[in-house]
């Protein structure tokens, strides 16, 4: 007798293989069978016209802190994701000396926009080493499974000191091998990697640069060898290609001193129209020598979403907004006081004025808009102010969404482009950070609701690709290779999908992080049914009170 035994779903078992009519059984937390006659199971979920795909495995996270006081993980876990990979770009908190602790917070809020008061009051810092840190993941409970990287950042501190932080200064021959040692043993603790960063827009809150910013040779090849010689572990490192040529062949050599996979956030910027095809470039001739090189894709345009409530308000430069919306916000809606504000915001107050092409995100939301539907051309058919359609949208409760990376021809082409090539997987979600201004937690969502069943034919892609991609090519890429697929003996993480309800619901701002921090929220639609290691953790939206999942460790 099985536990659970879904019964005629199409499977899209996320090998990329056609869907099929099947059953799947799952006892023990695993796939038990996947056919035409598995058996009973205590439990019957019946499957009949709708697809039955892996869990989502979201490879780029920052849910360092959350994960240890939110058992849920809501914005990943209620859009069909099982397991969240965290510790990206560089920062989290351990390793850490206390004296460090409030350092590590800073730049965290910096870098990834998760304030200080919901950290400081969320950590209880039962860990001062990495597989202290993650011991005490272990023990906290999870709906879903939460796998963790060992950040450049906090290494650099633990090893150096104070001195660590500034990131001109260099590390001893004695201090890039305590790095070494300490990336090693986090990642034979089970570490999925290690990670690190080298943009200029990861700056910390008191306006220091991430320490790992210009970091030598000697300290990440010294790093990358002592992790390669485990023979376990990925490396993931953001850059922002301004020197393209230098951070190419950096990476390059990272693949050479760790033999181990290597990916980078992969973007279209703006002002680098470009770049992203010759980084593509540089991913096929590492393969081509044997290295494992890969770039993770955004599902769409990334950008900002203004709001009223959201750390990006185009109405704060206006002194009478603050004024009335701390006292008085039903007096937005008329018209002398809107009158007022539209008349502050002049000049170099006027933001809408700086991103041209910005759209209403709507309700439900829409991130594939074309530049007839920008706010300027509606402003401009309208015949009113580009700043008024902003006004009226915002003090409506909406968002303005402003596109801001792979948008550079105003359409969705060069993210299709990024996404089918065959060394990249879907990443960036940047699920838990950057929590008032971002809503990307849903890419998974949208890849298999927008690239799956919405895009334009010619683009358009497979839900058996989106499987593979979200599913199996991420989980394989961090060393997971016991989930992302459907067949027996894998973990029995599972969704089972309404294909044509599959969307997100438009944000909501809540105040529910600890210290009454805010945070964008939406949820999942099409999402029939959840199961982590075999038990029904999410139907319809809602968790169910299940804690299945735990801390995986490779
Ligand atoms: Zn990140």
């Amino acid at each position: 007798m099985h536990d659970i035994v879904i019964r005629s779903g199409a499977v899209v078992d996320g090998t990329g293989n056609a869907r099929r009519t099947a059953d799947v059984a799952i006892a023990d937390g695993r796939i038990a069978a996947v056919g035409a006659d598995v058996g009973p199971g205590r439990r019957t979920l019946d499957a009949d016209g709708l697809l039955v795909m892996p869990g989502w495995v979201d490879i780029h996270s920052h849910y360092d802190g959350q994960a240890l006081w939110d058992p849920v993980l809501e914005t990943s876990a209620g859009h069909g994701v099982t397991t969240v990979v965290m510790g990206n770009c560089g920062v989290g908190f351990a390793p850490v000396r206390p004296e460090h602790r409030p350092w590590t917070i800073a730049l965290m809020e910096g870098v990834e926009d998760i304030p200080a008061a919901v950290l400081e009051e969320g950590l209880n810092w039962r860990w001062q080493t990495f597989p202290e840190y993650l011991d005490a993941l272990a023990a906290a409970p999870h709906a879903i499974d939460v796998a963790a990287q060992v950040p450049h950042a906090a290494l650099r501190v633990f090893a150096m000191g104070e001195r660590g932080i500034d990131h001109a200064e260099v590390p001893t021959d004695d201090e890039v091998a305590t790095m070494g040692r300490l990336a090693a043993e986090a990642v034979e603790a089970g570490a999925v990697g290690f990670t690190s960063s080298r943009s200029r827009n990861h700056v910390a809150s008191d306006g220091r640069i991430t320490p790992s910013f210009s970091a030598g040779d000697a300290e990440l090849l010294g790093i990358a060898e002592a992790l390669g010689r485990t023979g376990k572990g990925v490396v993931e490192i953001n850059v922002d290609t301004r020197d393209l040529e230098g951070d190419l062949a950096l990476l390059r050599r990272l693949c050479e001193a760790s033999r181990r996979p290597v990916s980078m956030g992969l973007l279209q910027r703006p002002g680098q129209g470009q770049t992203y095809r010759q980084v593509l470039r540089a991913f096929e001739e590492a393969a081509a020598a044997g290295h494992t090189l890969l770039g993770q894709a955004a599902a769409r345009p990334t950008g900002l979403l203004q709001s009223l409530g959201g750390r990006v308000n185009p109405l704060a430069p206006s002194a009478t907004y603050r004024e009335v919306s701390e006292h008085d916000p039903g007096a937005l809606h008329t018209p002398d006081v809107k009158a007022r504000i539209l008349d502050e915001l002049s000049g170099a107050a006027d933001t809408s004025a700086r991103f041209p092409l910005a759209y209403e995100l709507g309700d439900p939301p829409r991130y594939d808009r074309w530049q007839s539907e920008s706010l300027a051309a509606r402003a401009a058919a309208a015949g009113i102010p580009l700043k008024e359609l902003v006004y009226d949208i915002v003090v409506g409760g909406g968002f303005v969404y402003v596109p801001v990376s792979n948008y550079v021809d105003g359409d969705l082409c060069a993210v299709h482009e990024m996404l089918v090539h065959p060394l990249t997987v879907p990443g960036l979600s940047d699920g838990g950070a950057h929590c008032t201004m971002i809503a990307d937690f849903d890419y998974p969502t949208f890849l298999l609701a927008y690239w799956g069943r919405d895009a334009p034919e010619g683009l358009r892609l497979s839900v058996e690709w989106v499987a593979q991609q979200q599913c199996s090519a991420t989980a394989s890429l961090v060393g997971l290779h016991d989930r992302g697929r459907l067949e027996p003996g894998k973990r029995a993480d599972v969704n089972l999908v309404d294909l044509a309800a599959v969307g997100s619901t438009v944000p909501a701002l809540v105040h529910d992080l600890p210290a009454g921090g805010g945070r964008l929220v939406s949820r999942g639609n099409g999402y029939v049914a959840t199961i982590v290691a075999g038990e029904v953790t999410f139907e319809h939206g809602s968790h169910t009170g299940a804690l299945a999942g735990s801390l995986a460790r490779i």
